[in-house]
């Protein structure tokens, strides 16, 4: 539903469009983009916002980032898919980069996020019968309260999102799901048949949720004293956005796999991976697992292009320096109009005082203010800024955070 009308009659009779012949599965904001560049959108009348969203973190290196669009465009005249049936020429150099970049064996590319937990699930249970010696079909693996993984029917089978489940089981058995945080929940969890403990580092959708600095290092040690895979799934948290490569960097926890998405498609195309050992991914054999687009010869160039970005660290100390200045001012905003502000780097999870304004009601008196940002649960706005945000841009979305707060 529309629930808030635009001015300008081009946006209006695009967004009647779109809800007449689309699906309403989402609740956009009224508003209809255009183009973009760097942290900025342009909408169909030619404003001009600045993105506090990244589309979920999709966004990290900015919109069209000038060395993605190049191998991009490079690549669309060359071959774009070929299937796995062939090798092709930028599929070594990808997988290459990306398992070095997670300092491991070997990288499995898919397409979307939820496909890479997919992959994770079935690898995790294949390692669970045939190195660790699980009883065939009882394997269980151990995930979190409030998590999100994706929107697959076995994702969705462990999610405590009732809007996300409801009217589509029967579900996939083989979950246990504890409280985020709670680390003797997690052991009490784990039994002889547990596989893998799945967690998100801090959990975006559940509102940019950070556990207390003991857990993931706590969760490490359970998973290596009783033979369990540990899963970070980084698909948000990861390549830079909370100042590190990885989320799991600043508890020093190093997660036998790596769930990689969003932003390894450098903003312009699906790219996903799960990395890890040759251990777990070793297992696979010919025909096992896979997919038609996985890995295609455009996707590797552009994740080729994009784990090169990260090379240097220079976004990840932009993302932390700039989160320092972010997380500053978030902070001094507790008290008025803000009830509590948490995150690292440039990811923040800002709740709103409900008894000043629900959260959508500030993110469209951000959107008057030209500011793009994104509501998640009733009080709570999520902001994710491209890693490309200069210092003065940021500033000037905060001022506009402020003034929709007063
Ligand atoms: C977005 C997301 C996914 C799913 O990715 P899709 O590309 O939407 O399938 C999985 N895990 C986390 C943590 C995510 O943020």
């Amino acid at each position: 539903m529309v629930d808030r009308r635009v001015t300008s009659p081009a946006q209006q009779c695009a967004i009647e469009q779109a809800e007449t012949w689309g699906a309403h599965n989402y609740q956009p904001l009224p508003v209809v983009i255009a183009g973009g560049e760097g942290a900025w959108l342009t909408d169909l009348d030619g404003n001009r916002y600045l993105d506090l969203l990244s589309a979920y973190s999709a966004v990290n290196f900015g919109h069209c980032h000038p060395a993605l669009t190049r191998a991009a465009v490079e690549q669309l005249h060359r071959v774009t898919i070929t299937s796995r049936a062939v090798y092709s020429a930028g599929y070594g150099p990808f997988v290459q980069a990306l398992a070095e970049l997670c300092g491991k064996e070997m990288a499995l590319p898919m397409n979307t996020g939820v496909e890479a937990v997919e992959t994770a699930i079935k690898l995790s249970r294949k390692w669970g019968y045939e190195t660790k010696g699980v009883a065939e079909d009882r394997a269980n693996i151990v995930v979190m309260d409030g998590n999100f993984h994706g929107r697959t029917t076995t994702v969705i089978s462990f999610s405590n999102d009732e809007t996300a489940r409801r009217g589509y089981g029967p579900f996939t058995p083989g979950f246990r799901s504890v409280p985020f945080g709670d680390l003797a929940a997690v052991a009490e969890a784990i039994d002889p048949d547990t596989v893998a403990v799945l967690v998100e580092p801090i959990q975006g959708e559940a509102g940019v949720v950070v556990p207390p600095a003991e857990f993931l290092p706590g969760v490490r040690e359970l998973c290596s004293e009783h033979g369990v895979l540990l899963i970070a799934d980084e698909i948000q948290s990861g390549l830079g956005r909370t100042g590190t490569t990885f989320a799991c960097e600043h508890s020093g926890v190093v997660p036998d796999l790596y769930l990689l998405g969003k932003a390894l498609g450098g903003g312009i195309l699906p790219v996903s991976a799960v990395v890890g050992d040759r251990a777990v991914l070793g297992l696979l054999q010919p025909g096992q697992h896979g997919s038609t687009f996985g890995a295609n010869p455009l996707a590797c160039a552009v994740g080729l292009a994009a784990v090169e970005l990260l090379r240097t660290g220079e976004l990840q100390r932009r993302s932390a320096e700039l989160g320092a200045v972010l997380h500053e001012r978030l902070t001094g905003l507790v008290g008025n109009g803000v009830t509590a502000v948490r995150g690292k780097g440039l990811w923040a999870g800002v709740d709103i005082d409900p008894a000043l304004a629900t959260a959508r009601t500030i993110c469209y008196r951000l959107l008057d203010r030209r500011v793009i940002a994104k509501d998640t649960h009733e009080r709570t706005i999520r902001l994710a800024p491209p890693l490309v945000i200069t210092r003065e841009e940021l500033e000037g979305a905060l001022d506009a955070l402020e003034a929709s707060l007063a």
